[in-house]
Order: C-alpha cells, then sequence, then structure tokens
C-alpha cells in the first residue's frame, strides 16, 4: 500500500479515528461509544482495518483472560459473546534433550495459571465486538489501510491518509487505481499492533522513545491441528520450555484444545523466540512430544498456520504513548 503525490483527495471528518479493528482498537471504539452515551454527546468514531473484514487478520486460537471484557461489557454472556469453553486441566513442561519434566501447579510460573481462563477464537471474538462496537454507533471500516499519518501546521497529528488503490509494481496508477481518502480527526488513535509503521513514525518524530532502551520484539507462529478423539481433550493447555531452545533464549510452545467436539478437534502451537534467533517450525520433535502424539491425524492436511509478532517491553519503552494528535 502507498500512495502517489499531488493528487486531490476526498476528506472525512470524524472526531476520533483509529487505526486498526483488533482488540485494542475496537475495545478503544467502544469504550468512547459508551462514554460519549454516558455523558449525551455526539461524537463519530471511525475505525479504520486494513483487512478485509474485521477479525480476518487476528490468528484464531487463545487462552482468554476476561477481565477486560468483564469491564468494557459486564453483560456479554447475556449478548452472546463466543467464549464457551472453560480451561478445566493445565500442565506446564520442561522438555530436555531426552525427556519430558511436568512441573507441579504451585511451581508454576503465575502467568502461566490460566484458572478461571477462557479458550476462544479470536477470529470470532472480535468480529462480535465488532458487531458490539457497531451497534453502539462506531463506524468500522474494513479494508483500508491507513499509509500516512497527516500532520498540521504546528507538527501536530490531524489524521491519516488512506492508501490508494490500483498502483503497480512500477509505482504507477493502474487503469483501476483508486486514491485513498484523507481522514481528518480531531484525536488520532493507533492500535495497529506491535511494529505498526504509523506507531513507529509517531515514536520516532515525537521522540517518544528517548531515554529509553530499544524495544524488544517475539515471534510467534501457531499452527491449526486436527486430531483423533481420543486425544481431544476440551479445556486443556499445555505450555512448555526448553529443549530445542537454548538456555539463553527466550521461548517455549503451547498447546490448547480449541474446538470443542469431534474428530475436527484443534491444536494451537507457537514457538516464540526473539526475533535475531531463528524460528524453529514446530513439526520439529520438541512440539510432538508437547503434543505427545508422532505423526498428525490423517485429516491433518487441512491445518493452517499463522504468525504473528508481538512486543516484549511495551509500553515500558516509551516515554509516554500521548502524542500531538488535536485538531
Ligand atoms: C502466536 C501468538 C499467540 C498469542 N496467544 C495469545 C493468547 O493465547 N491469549 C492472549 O490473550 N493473547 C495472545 N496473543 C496476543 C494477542 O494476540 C495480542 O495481545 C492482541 O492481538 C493485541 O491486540 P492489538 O489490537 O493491540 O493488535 P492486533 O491484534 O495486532 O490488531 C491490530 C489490527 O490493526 C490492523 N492494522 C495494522 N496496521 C494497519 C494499518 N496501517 N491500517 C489499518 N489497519 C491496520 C491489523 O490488521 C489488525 O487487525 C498471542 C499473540 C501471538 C502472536
Amino acid at each position: 500500500m502507498a500512495r502517489i503525490a499531488g493528487i486531490e483527495r476526498e476528506t472525512l471528518d470524524v472526531d476520533v479515528a483509529i487505526v486498526g479493528a483488533g482488540p485494542a482498537g475496537l475495545a478503544a471504539a467502544l469504550r468512547l461509544a459508551q462514554c460519549a452515551h454516558e455523558g449525551k454527546r455526539a461524537l463519530r468514531i471511525a475505525v479504520f482495518e486494513k483487512g478485509a473484514s474485521v477479525g480476518a487478520q487476528i490468528l484464531s486460537g487463545a487462552v482468554f483472560d476476561a477481565r477486560a471484557l468483564d469491564e468494557l461489557l459486564p453483560d456479554w454472556r447475556g449478548r452472546g459473546a463466543p467464549v464457551c469453553q472453560d480451561v478445566v486441566s493445565e500442565e506446564f513442561l520442561v522438555l530436555t534433550r531426552g525427556g519430558i519434566w511436568s512441573v507441579p501447579a504451585g511451581l508454576r510460573p503465575r502467568a502461566l495459571d490460566h484458572g478461571g481462563d477462557h479458550i476462544i477464537s479470536l477470529g470470532a471474538l472480535w468480529r462480535w465486538l465488532g458487531e458490539q462496537a457497531e451497534a453502539a454507533g462506531v463506524e468500522l471500516y474494513p479494508g483500508f489501510a491507513a499509509d500516512t499519518l497527516l500532520f498540521g501546521d504546528q507538527g501536530q497529528v490531524i489524521g491519516i491518509g488512506i492508501g490508494d488503490k490500483g498502483i503497480g509494481r512500477d509505482g504507477q496508477a493502474r487503469a483501476n487505481f483508486a486514491p485513498g481518502v484523507d481522514i481528518l480527526a480531531r484525536y488520532t488513535l493507533l492500535a495497529e499492533g506491535a511494529r505498526g509503521h504509523l506507531g513507529r513514525t509517531a515514536i520516532e518524530r515525537f521522540a517518544l522513545g528517548r531515554g529509553r532502551a530499544a524495544q524488544t520484539y517475539a515471534l510467534g507462529l501457531k499452527e491449526l491441528w486436527r486430531v483423533t478423539p481420543e486425544r481431544h481433550r476440551p479445556g486443556h493447555v499445555i505450555h512448555s520450555v526448553g529443549w530445542p531452545l537454548s538456555a539463553g533464549t527466550y521461548g517455549g510452545d503451547f498447546c490448547i484444545t480449541v474446538l470443542s467436539a469431534g474428530l475436527l478437534s484443534g491444536w494451537s502451537l507457537a514457538w516464540a523466540t526473539p526475533t535475531r534467533h531463528s524460528i524453529r517450525l514446530p513439526s520439529c520433535s520438541g512440539s510432538r512430544r508437547t503434543r505427545r502424539c508422532e505423526t498428525p491425524s490423517p485429516a491433518a492436511s487441512a491445518w493452517a498456520m499463522a504468525r504473528g509478532c508481538w512486543s516484549k517491553a511495551g509500553c515500558n519503552r516509551c516515554r509516554g504513548s500521548i502524542f500531538p494528535a488535536e485538531r
């Protein structure tokens, strides 16, 4: 996605422009809409998502702590949120070249204690959250990728520029060229996930990382497996660390039963390491041993894989997350 310079563009005026319809963007939009409703104020809130639909870019399958959803929509159960599988059992394993050690519950790291959590399809939950946001008056624009930040006379952010469509590899407009719109906003909120290019522009331009160590990131992979019914344990979560990663390498893997019944049970699996380390694909024996199955089931040809990235140090690596963005 890019923009061709020197083109006259249509503009759209909104009160709040939010980039990214992930969990953060949708939750922020919905909370703002709730505040506007409580304060009896009309607020035009628009969320721009580069994926073709809300939830399309989100990796499926996750262990979910519902605390934030409890605060945002206390009646989420009554509204039919697709959160139907509780975590019922957990294992934390340490892998060595020759064995597997199961860590007793009392010695498990707190971050890996999922009592009271749920297993969800992230895509399904965020599609549902998108519907709740729309019902509260938020405008959702899937298929609209923000390409640039727009700056005002004082250097402040005054909105975002949506990327042009129909630009050839040579950078020239093709027959189907459609210029991107300029979104002019009183407030701009960046919720594009880890390493979003607009966020990095803002961090650099407003020196938000000055005096802080560089951000660190982790990469993750998820695989969706079909397993036979006898291997299917709804609500069971396994985390493991150790072999084949070296002692100094951050990472591990996890298995979550993500579907509720029958042959189409699924596993989600990730191998997360810092970017400077190579990713060892989960077909290697460590993960297989974690899953305790030597080969995928005959139905495994339909497995799906996705990758993602997240920042490990988060806001600690920024002086703040607020920059001049008032129009
Ligand atoms: C492998 C892996 C496993 C994980 N497992 C779990 C788990 O089990 N439980 C859990 O709670 N969390 C888990 N997470 C973390 C969780 O996915 C993230 O914390 C969460 O998705 C962050 O939400 P977000 O809205 O900040 O960003 P994202 O989910 O990344 O959403 C950002 C959105 O912005 C859109 N976007 C980006 N750039 C633009 C642009 N320029 N214009 C328009 N739209 C844009 C993207 O398409 C995307 O929809 C996992 C992450 C990974 C990578």
